[in-house]
């Protein structure tokens, strides 16, 4: 399923994992650790799904009082996070300055 790269990459050194993970039949909910939840449609494209759950993990970041740039961009460390795009049939976390390619979506490297 597309929503578990995403969560893959969550999960890497300065992500999160969410305090709960519910699914209904239309929508996979994320639980933060202020107990609020975000619903997000598992049947989007990659693109989109990446997006939410970046949406998701910034909240959450700031409410554990974290650094918010998830996930962080490896050529400007503590500045920005990476930015998602979609590149033909590939989805990819890219560097907003100068779009350098980082890494594709699921595969965000496990130390940096
Ligand atoms: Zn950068």
């Amino acid at each position: 399923m597309n929503l578990d790269l995403v969560l893959r990459d969550l999960a890497v050194p300065g992500g999160i994992t969410p305090a709960a993970i519910t699914q209904t039949p239309d929508f996979i909910f994320l639980y933060g650790v202020d107990g609020s939840r975000t619903g997000v449609d598992p049947s989007l494209p990659l693109v989109e799904l990446a997006s939410r759950v970046q949406d998701w993990a910034v909240e959450d970041l700031w409410a554990r009082r974290l650094p918010t740039n998830w996930p962080p961009c490896p050529r400007h460390p503590g500045t920005h996070p990476l930015t998602v795009a979609a590149h033909g049939e590939r989805v990819v976390w890219q560097c907003p300055v100068g779009a350098e390619e980082i890494a594709e979506v699921g595969s965000l490297p496990i130390s940096g």
